[in-house]
């Protein structure tokens, strides 16, 4: 198989979230010509994964989409998803960057996302868009509302259905199945870069804090609670995944992983209490009955508008515990029963929970060792080589970062972040530009 030829922009912008997109946003405006690339299906990253968002309580995905859109349809921005970056070197002051095309097992140029194969598919699976709640196809669209609406076959829960093609196969009206495409490399030369992979939830911590209690099923992660209050979550209403009942008590553990040396995670995630304290208000929206309690050990409610956004949940009625609690067993009717010792009180408590929620804490989700000369910092996010003046700036020039690739960070915050890159990108466009003219 020939590889496809090289394409030429003025800026590789890597990872799609919301940082990504509003830097190629902000480029194409200005007239740069933009490639981005995701590694997941969609583009959208974690905000149109989000129920609503702090301190507005604007719906996420009805704020996202119009983003999604305007990059996906802007005439100087072409998206490539699925596809990670295998190695991205400097030459002759250009940027040339070998990407691997995923394998979708659907042709995408045949595919029209009428979804007939994924009606058809008779595998379900967990849904991982819903958090591991609800179910999936085998063969999906990823969700309704997903960018590029293409389909994507899961291979490692794919049983080839039927004789001799799969019933999705039998289905697809554009014969756009391949159950044998490959990863695929192809070429990107671009004259700037812009690293914006945002983060993960820390994968070891429950089970380094609650030992067997850490896969219970209500104790939950925050971005699993977010799929719940979400209006398309899996059970269009809040109730346990344990037994499917409406959760009467609810707790939340704040720094869960943050500000904790021995987990290799000393600072704090900065958007977890304002998340925890929104979540609490959407059910007790959601759940006016039941009572909800944030264990906490300091509220950091610095943005715009956040104290107070704070101060209306606590005239809400949720309960704020300055304690960090250890979930230390379950009741034989699911709840989960914590101890802790009550900073302000010095009292020892027992006490039950319907469920529990985890503010995990945010942890890069992408190194960029052997792949981009771009150093990290001890905290593992990309290092600043000046992060008063030019925080956008990588150790490597014409590498840029924006989001949370940068440090933890908000919406607002990596909004403003993805300008800062995009027009220091510019910046160094328009220097490269004058130095060729000379
Ligand atoms: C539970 C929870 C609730 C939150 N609620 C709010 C809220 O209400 N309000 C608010 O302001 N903030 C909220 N936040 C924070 C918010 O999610 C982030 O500020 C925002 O999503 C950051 O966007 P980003 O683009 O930097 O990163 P991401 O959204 O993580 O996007 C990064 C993208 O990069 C891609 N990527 C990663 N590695 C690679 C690679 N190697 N190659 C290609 N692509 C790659 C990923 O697939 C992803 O699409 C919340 C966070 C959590 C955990």
């Amino acid at each position: 198989m020939t590889s496809p030829a090289p394409q030429d922009f003025d800026a590789l912008v890597v990872g799609a979230g919301i940082g990504g997109l509003q830097t190629a946003l902000d480029l194409a405006e200005q007239g740069y010509k933009v490639a981005v690339v995701d590694r997941d299906p969609s583009i959208g990253g974690k905000m149109i994964r989000l129920s609503k968002v702090f301190p507005t309580l604007d719906c996420s995905s009805c704020i996202t989409t119009p983003k999604m859109a305007a990059a996906a349809h802007h005439r100087n921005i072409t998206i490539h998803t699925y596809c990670e970056p295998k190695s991205v070197a400097k030459v002759n002051g250009r940027f040339e960057a070998t990407i691997t095309q995923k394998p979708r097992y659907v042709i995408a140029e045949k595919c029209t996302g009428c979804r007939l194969c994924e009606y058809a598919c008779p595998t379900y699976v967990p849904d991982e868009e819903q958090g591991g709640f609800g179910a999936r196809k085998v063969i999906r669209v990823p969700f309704s509302n997903a960018i590029p609406q293409l389909a994507v076959l899961d291979a490692e829960n794919c049983w080839i259905c039927g004789k001799p093609a799969g019933k999705c196969m039998e289905a697809c009206p554009t014969d756009a199945i391949d159950y044998f495409q490959k990863p695929q490399d192809f070429t990107i030369r671009a004259r700037a870069v812009v690293l914006s992979t945002g983060y993960e939830l820390i994968p070891d911590y429950s089970a380094k804090a609650f030992g067997p209690m850490s896969g219970h099923p209500n104790l939950i992660t925050s971005l699993q609670m977010e799929r719940l209050l979400a209006p398309h979550g899996p059970y269009m209403r809040v109730l346990r995944p344990g037994d499917g009942k409406e959760p009467s008590s609810i707790a939340f553990i704040q720094c869960a992983g943050s500000r904790d040396h021995t987990l290799g995670v000393p600072y704090c995630s900065r958007v977890c209490c304002m998340y925890s304290i929104k979540q609490a208000m959407l059910l007790s929206g959601a759940l006016p009955l039941a009572d909800i309690t944030i264990y906490y050990i300091d509220i950091r409610a610095f943005g715009k508008n956040y104290e107070q956004f704070y101060q209306n949940a606590q005239a809400m009625g949720i309960e704020f515990v300055k304690a960090k609690p250890s979930v230390v067993s379950a009741t034989p009717e699911g709840s989960l029963v914590m101890k802790y010792e009550n900073q302000e009180t010095g009292e020892s408590v027992t006490r039950e929970h319907d469920m529990v929620v985890q503010a995990l804490a945010l942890v890069p989700a992408w190194n960029p060792a052997g792949v981009i000369d771009a150093g990290v910092a001890d905290d593992g996010f990309l290092k600043a080589t000046s992060p008063k003046l030019q925080p956008t700036l990588t150790t490597q020039e014409g590498v840029f970062m924006a989001g949370v690739s940068a440090g933890p960070k908000d919406i607002v915050d990596a909004i403003v972040e993805a300008g800062a890159a995009a027009m220091e990108v510019s910046n160094y466009l328009t220097a490269q530009h004058a130095a060729a003219a000379e």
